[in-house]
């Protein structure tokens, strides 16, 4: 899948009038096939939801609009997220919060901030007002956020588009204290599908994080700033209430998944995704799951401590619902991950051990 930001190809020594024709040429060529993909894609994701059969409330946490350097107007990006599915998209742009007033009485559109603070952006649901970093040091930025807004999040951990970042950037996630959220899958300059090696390198992120008893709940944004980008992933909620504080109040409890496709829920010994239960060495689990994508699904697995703990093939089927039991050995969370058949991807949030 080319890039969208890839010039048209440039044949050699062409007058710069007409290579700068060809690009347009090639933008608009791309964007109309992109926008038949994003179709296309919501008809899966509404076939997805009704195998499912279980109420979910799927949003976009991260988009950006031309109140930043989006090219799409808020009541674009609005259209966008109704034809691919998503009910609620929030407007999240870089250092602007006057699109509040435009996204305010807008149905299935809501805003957040993110801007850049030193060594990494900041991701803001709902802040009353605009956050100024001062990149004094990524936790004291994220600390300020944390009294801007009901939500944070640490958006693209790992680097985004050509952007690689380094370790030192990355360690600064150890400092935001015992419990945070951050996207493992972000879709910047990506449009069918989002998941690549800076969200591979997330989830390695997340796992080390988790094992070294941090509670990261994972998001999804699709950080788009074409409005055909958005649905290439998104957040899910167990629950169908599409407002804002909704949305919010299940992320602060760490009850989502995120996703590039499929949908899924788990429960251990009765506990969902984001909860925590009391387990002793030795002690017998037992792990109930829901999984569904109308393409089908190649496999699902848990991961316990950063480590397979079981892999299941699930040959193409497109619902899968089962249990299975293992014996707890001190692990401080248990997560579930799904690959659909073409590898679209998605993530449970943890259950946790005391
Ligand atoms: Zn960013
Ligand atoms: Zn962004």
């Amino acid at each position: 899948m080319p890039s969208i930001y890839q010039k048209s190809p440039k044949p050699l020594n062409t007058p710069k009038k007409k290579q700068a024709f060809l690009d347009r040429q090639w933008m608009k060529a791309m964007r109309d096939w992109l926008a038949a993909e994003q179709c296309e894609k919501a008809e899966r994701l509404r076939a997805t939801r009704e195998l499912f059969g279980e109420p979910v409330t799927i949003f976009d946490p991260h988009t950006h609009s031309d109140y930043s350097d989006g090219r799409a107007t808020i009541a674009q990006n609005r259209d966008a997220g109704l034809r691919a599915g998503i009910d609620v998209v929030f407007a999240a742009d870089h250092n602007s919060l006057t699109q509040k007033r435009s996204v305010k009485g807008v149905p299935s559109m809501s805003w957040g901030q993110e801007p850049q603070a030193g060594n990494h952006h900041i991701g803001l649901l709902h802040n009353s007002r605009r956050l100024y970093p001062r990149k004094d040091g990524t936790e004291k930025d994220f600390d300020r956020a944390r009294k801007l807004a009901p939500f944070t999040w640490i958006p693209h951990p790992a680097g985004w588009f050509t952007k690689d970042y380094s370790e030192e950037r990355k360690n600064d996630l150890w400092k935001l204290g015992p419990a945070f959220a951050m996207e493992v899958i972000n879709g910047a300059k990506r449009i069918h599908r989002a998941f690549e090696r800076h969200d591979a390198e997330a989830v390695e992120l997340w796992d080390r994080l988790l094992t070294d008893s941090i509670r990261v709940t994972p998001l999804a944004g699709s950080d788009a700033h074409l409005p055909e980008a958005i649905g290439n992933c998104w957040t899910a909620i167990p629950k169908e209430d599409a407002t804002a504080e909704s949305i919010i109040a299940y992320l602060n409890n760490g009850r989502c998944l995120a996703s590039e496709s499929p949908l899924l829920t788990m429960e251990v010994n009765g506990q969902p995704m984001g909860n925590s239960i009391d387990a002793a060495e030795n002690q017998k689990l037992r792990v109930k799951y829901r999984v569904a994508d109308a393409a089908g699904l190649q496999s699902l697995g848990f991961v316990a401590d950063g480590i397979s703990l079981q892999k299941i093939y699930t040959h193409d089927q497109p619902l899968v619902e089962d249990e299975w039991e293992f014996t707890y050995a001190g692990q401080n969370y248990i997560r579930l991950e799904v690959r659909a058949c073409d590898d679209l991807r998605a993530f449970s949030a943890p259950v946790y051990f005391d």
